[in-house]
Formats: structure tokens, C-alpha cells, sequence
């Protein structure tokens, strides 16, 4: 017998879930669908998100709900108009095979008229964030006399964003004798007098231990200097091609500002945040569904109720200033039954709060260490081999083409083909990572003591474009320190100190960071010099390292949306814009704002 048979659930609804994939009920659903199925009591689920919720009180509800009323029997309240779509859409599908449901979704930003229409049409069910519904209400469109079941759904997430009164006023609008069955992933006291105040002796079930993270998320941090936080970053995005990620940061301008040194740098990523219209907002949570994006950089506030499945790694660019908010963004990975990766980018002084949030989630971070760029390079070498060999091959396609191609690699082995196949994106890893500085601090820097040595200046990654980055053609061999470099460039350029940014003192040369209202002064002042009888040569750093200087760059081959197809997009070897699959040149955006 199929498990969810057992749990009382029609064929219909287990035929139309197995559809879905549903096979066996998760946790929260195998104990809490038996309660809700009795529609006699109330209800507190203590669960995280993602791990089934909806099915949870939406099959019940199904199963307890007279479908030959045209009339509101339940209301589900949730915090955003992402999860209550999701939530609409879910039951939609679950009541696929069970005719006259009605769903409707009530939400803001969208016409009202339309969501009125519904309304009037007819409706059982209605799934609806507060502001909306209240509105609804007050224009007297709706009649919630007849609702006998109530979902408050993250309720937690929905009192965080300051929706207590609209519940209030809402529920005032239903009987006193329905149910109220309330979701929430923690449990705050605000969450506690809900439970009070709007229910009577609830059955409470606790999924895990309460507060507790998801068991399926694995929490790492790295600690980084300030100024390699982005390099970091960047690195450890590049340690796995594969990630499909949301990166949270602490301001809007800070969510802008990495996406955009990410974009620039070559990055599948776009930023979400307050500052967006709804039709921003939607069009980016579109492309991140459809996998055009790999990253998305997100405020707390805009990625809440973000349900998106396979969400690989969630990066804590900057840690939330709340520590339950930690709980909100980790939950966005390891949703239905898969792994996660939670990680943190501190600096020393922040291990602290990574020992507070320990102690709220209930279990340990991992300290990890940032790759360096040889792993990176055989990770992502690897990477293209299984890409390769697994890449699906169209025969009647490339059918056509293969004689000529035959004929282009006659004179090479199979080895030699293998080798430039590899070496296509190899190349640039290897490029961008040869000499890569480690990042990782030094336990004598972890203990505080942060202020790195004279030569080791800030590392001005691309979404600073402060500095100009400069190679010179000397080096330790030269018997140059940094020390040495740093008072060699300011007298020959005849600059101060202070203009000088990262020195990075390599054997026969030498790349370092100047002021850009400088670095033409540095160019032409070192036209004439002479070294031990050789002429010093100064050069944008950017023609000796093709052109990446800002990031490793990824030559993205990723599911697109639509046609199915896979998009590449390489980072052109003159920096100064993108292709994209269709050949078109898509400008480079401007310079960005100032971190
Ligand atoms: P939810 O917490 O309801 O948002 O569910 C998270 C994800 O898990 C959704 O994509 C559901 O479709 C999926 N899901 C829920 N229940 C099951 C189940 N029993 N088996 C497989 N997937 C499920």
C-alpha cells in the first residue's frame, strides 16, 4: 500500500503526488497529516521550511474540505507573494484529479481585479499574504463566515515582517470555531502568543530539535582579512563549478555591488533586493528558477520565503546582523531531503558570532580552509572532463559536421584531441590562478593581530575599481623586497606611498596596485629608467595576464531557460564586454559605485 495511503490520503491526491515524485512522506507530513485529517484540533508545527510543509496541511485540507461549495472553507496567510503562489500551485497540483477545487492566490503587487474575479468565480480555498487579504477584506469582496480551517503559514517570518496587526484583523473576520493550524520555523515568544491567543490546546509537533537547523545542511566557515572577502568568495564559487547558490549580504548596496563585480567578472548573477520594482524582483526570481542565474545576491528581507529546490550553497557574504536570521537564509539549501552547504566569510573578530549561532542551531560550524588555486584549477579541469563526457550528444545534429571536424584533428591522437579539449577552459584557470596568493589567515592574524605587514596592502579586487593594477619587470631576483619595490616606485614615479596599493612580489617580476589618478603618472615616469643597464618596463597588469585580472572568470555552460540549449559566456580577452550564446555584444556595465 502506498505510504501515503496509509496516512489516509484518497487515491486521487496519492495519484496526482506520485506525479510529483512524492514516493514516501517526509517527517513533518507522516506526523502531522494523521492530526490534521481529524479536523478537530489545533495545530503548531514546529518545522524548517522546506521540508514539506505544504503538503503537510494542504493534502488535510484536501481530504477534509466540501468541494461542492462555492465558498471559503480555508484561508492560508503567509508571509510573500513567492511562497503563497508556490503554496496555491502546490495544492492546484496536489487536487489535480479532484474536480471543482478552487484555489486562489491573493497577493500584492499584481492586480486586484483579477484576484477579485477569482473570487466572485468561486473559491474554497484562498492562499494570500496579509496586506492583500486585508485590503480584500475591507473592500467587503469576501466572505470568510463559512472558513472552518486556518493555515498561518511561517508564522515567524510573517510577525518578522511586522504583519501581526493584519492577522489579527484578518482572523477577527473568521468563525470562532475553526481550526487554526500555524507553521512556523521557530518559535519566538511573538510566535507563542499567537499560539496562545488564536488557539485552544494545540497538538504541537516539533520537527527536529526546536530552532535546530536542518540535519541536511553542513555549516562552514572561512575566515578572511576584510580585504579578501570578495577574492575569497570568488574562490570558493570557482572551487565548485556546480554551485547554484544564494548570497546574502547585509545592505542593498552591498547585494549591488557584489553582483556587479561578479557580473563583471564573468559571473551568472543578478541581485535581489528592496530597491527592485515586483517586476524586477520577478523577473530575476524567473532567470534564478530557470538556472540562468547561478548566483543570487539577496537582502535578508527580499530573499524571504525564496523556495527554490536544489539550492546547493548558501553563502554568507556578510553574517546576518540577527542571529535567527542565520536560520531564515541557511534554510533556503537542503530543502526536501537534500544536502546544503551553509557557509560563512568572517574575519577573526566575528568567530564569536559564529559560536552564538552554534549554539542556536544546535550544531557545529566546520572551519574550512579557502582552495588555492591549484585545487581550483584541477577542480574545474575535472569538472569540464565529466561535463564532456556526459554531455548529451545530438547525432542527426552533429552528424553533419563531423567529416570536417574528422578532418581538422587528422593529424591528431586521441591523447592530443583530449588534451586541447581540456585545455580550452583550462587555460584560463591556470592563467588567473598561477601565483594566487593564499588567502587563508595566518594563525598569528587570527589571533587579532590583522593589520598584515607593510608590503601586504589591500588586495583592490575588481569591484573596487580604485586602483589600477601594474606589472613591472623586476622582481626578488632583482634582490628587491617589498619593502624595497614600494620606495623604488615612489621615486622613480615620484608618487607618495600612499598611492600604493597591493604589492605582489614575484621572482623576475613584479605586479602592484597604484591610485588610478596615478597610474598614467607611473607609466610615463618609468618611460626612461634604467635598471643595472636594463630599461624597466611598466604595463597594465591586465595585457600581461590576458586581460582577468579582476577575477578567475568563468566561461559559464549552464542550463538556460527555454531553449533547452546551454549558454556560454566568455569573458573576451580585450575585458571589454561579454558575448553571449548568440554572438550579440552586451555592453560591460559602467564603472560601479564605491564599496
Ligand atoms: P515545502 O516545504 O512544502 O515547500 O516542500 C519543499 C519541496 O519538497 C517542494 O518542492 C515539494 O514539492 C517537495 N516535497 C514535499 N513533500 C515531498 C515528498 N513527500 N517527497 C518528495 N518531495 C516532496
Amino acid at each position: 500500500m502506498n505510504p501515503f495511503s496509509q496516512l489516509g490520503i484518497r487515491h486521487d491526491i496519492v495519484n496526482a503526488i506520485t506525479e510529483l515524485g512524492f514516493e514516501n512522506p517526509t517527517p513533518i507530513q507522516e506526523q502531522a497529516i494523521p492530526v490534521l485529517l481529524t479536523g478537530s484540533s489545533d495545530f503548531v508545527g514546529l518545522a524548517q521550511t522546506g521540508t514539506g510543509k505544504t503538503a503537510a496541511f494542504g493534502l488535510p485540507l484536501l481530504e477534509l474540505l466540501d468541494f461542492t461549495q462555492n465558498s471559503p472553507q480555508a484561508l492560508v496567510l503567509c508571509p510573500t507573494r513567492e511562497l503563497c503562489l508556490q503554496i496555491a500551485n502546490d495544492i492546484k497540483k496536489f487536487s489535480k484529479n479532484i474536480g471543482n477545487v478552487h484555489v486562489v492566490a491573493v497577493y500584492g503587487g499584481a492586480n486586484i481585479s483579477d484576484q477579485l474575479r477569482q473570487i466572485r468565480r468561486g473559491v474554497q480555498i484562498v492562499v494570500a499574504t496579509p496586506g492583500r487579504m486585508l485590503d480584500i477584506i475591507g473592500r467587503k469582496a469576501i466572505d470568510f463566515s463559512g472558513v472552518r480551517y486556518v493555515v498561518l503559514d511561517e508564522a515567524d517570518e510573517m510577525l518578522n515582517m511586522g504583519f501581526q496587526e493584519d492577522i489579527n484583523d484578518i482572523l477577527s473576520t473568521t468563525p470562532e470555531e475553526k481550526k487554526t493550524w500555524l507553521f512556523s520555523a521557530t518559535m519566538p515568544t511573538e510566535v507563542r502568543r499567537i499560539a496562545k491567543n488564536y488557539m485552544t490546546d494545540p497538538h504541537e509537533l516539533t520537527v527536529g530539535t526546536k530552532n535546530t537547523g536542518n540535519a541536511n545542511i553542513n555549516h562552514e566557515y572561512y575566515v578572511v582579512r576584510p580585504r579578501d572577502k570578495y577574492a575569497a568568495f570568488k574562490r570558493i564559487v570557482d572551487f565548485n563549478p556546480e554551485i547554484f547558490g544564494i548570497v546574502f549580504c547585509r545592505t542593498k548596496i552591498e547585494t549591488q555591488e557584489i553582483a556587479e563585480a561578479l557580473i563583471k567578472d564573468g559571473y551568472n548573477a543578478d541581485s535581489l533586493h528592496g530597491d527592485l520594482s515586483q517586476q524586477q524582483r520577478d523577473k530575476v526570481m524567473k532567470r534564478y528558477r530557470e538556472r540562468s542565474l547561478q548566483l543570487l545576491i539577496a537582502t535578508d528581507v527580499a530573499a524571504r520565503g525564496i523556495d527554490v529546490n536544489d539550492v546547493t550553497h548558501v553563502i554568507n557574504f556578510s553574517l546576518p546582523d540577527e542571529i535567527e536570521n542565520y536560520t531564515h537564509r541557511s534554510g533556503r539549501t537542503a530543502r526536501a531531503g537534500k544536502t546544503g552547504v551553509s557557509i560563512a566569510l568572517i574575519t577573526s573578530k566575528e568567530l564569536g558570532k559564529i559560536r552564538q549561532i552554534e549554539r542556536v542551531i544546535g550544531k557545529q560550524f566546520v572551519k574550512a580552509e579557502i582552495p588555492n588555486g591549484f585545487d581550483v584549477c584541477e577542480k574545474q579541469l575535472f569538472a569540464l572532463v565529466h561535463k564532456v563526457k556526459t554531455v548529451e550528444v545530438n547525432d542527426n545534429q552533429i552528424g553533419q559536421y563531423l567529416p570536417r571536424i574528422m578532418d581538422e584533428f587528422a593529424d591528431f591522437s586521441k591523447e592530443d584531441v583530449i588534451k586541447h579539449f581540456a585545455s580550452l577552459e583550462f587555460n584560463r584557470f591556470l592563467d588567473y590562478y598561477e601565483n594566487a596568493p593564499d588567502l587563508n589567515i595566518s594563525a598569528s592574524e587570527s589571533r587579532g593581530n590583522d593589520r598584515g605587514s607593510r608590503g601586504d596592502r589591500p588586495d583592490r579586487s575588481s569591484y573596487n575599481s580604485d586602483y589600477t593594477r601594474l606589472f613591472i619587470n623586476l622582481g626578488s631576483v632583482d634582490d628587491f623586497t617589498r619593502g624595497d619595490m614600494l620606495g623604488y616606485i615612489c621615486n622613480n614615479a615620484k608618487i607618495s606611498g600612499k598611492s600604493i596599493g597591493k604589492i605582489d612580489l614575484k621572482g623576475v617580476f613584479t605586479f602592484f596596485e597604484v591610485e588610478n589618478s596615478v597610474a598614467d603618472k607611473v607609466m610615463n615616469e618609468f618611460n626612461q629608467v634604467d635598471f643595472n643597464g636594463r630599461s624597466v618596463r611598466i604595463e597594465l597588469a591586465g595585457e600581461r595576464d590576458g586581460g582577468n585580472r579582476s577575477g578567475g572568470g568563468r566561461s559559464r555552460s549552464y542550463r538556460s531557460s527555454g531553449n533547452g540549449g546551454s549558454r556560454s559566456r566568455d569573458r573576451e580577452k580585450d575585458g571589454g564586454g561579454f558575448r553571449d550564446f548568440s554572438g550579440k555584444r552586451r555592453e560591460r556595465r559602467s564603472e560601479k559605485k564605491r564599496w
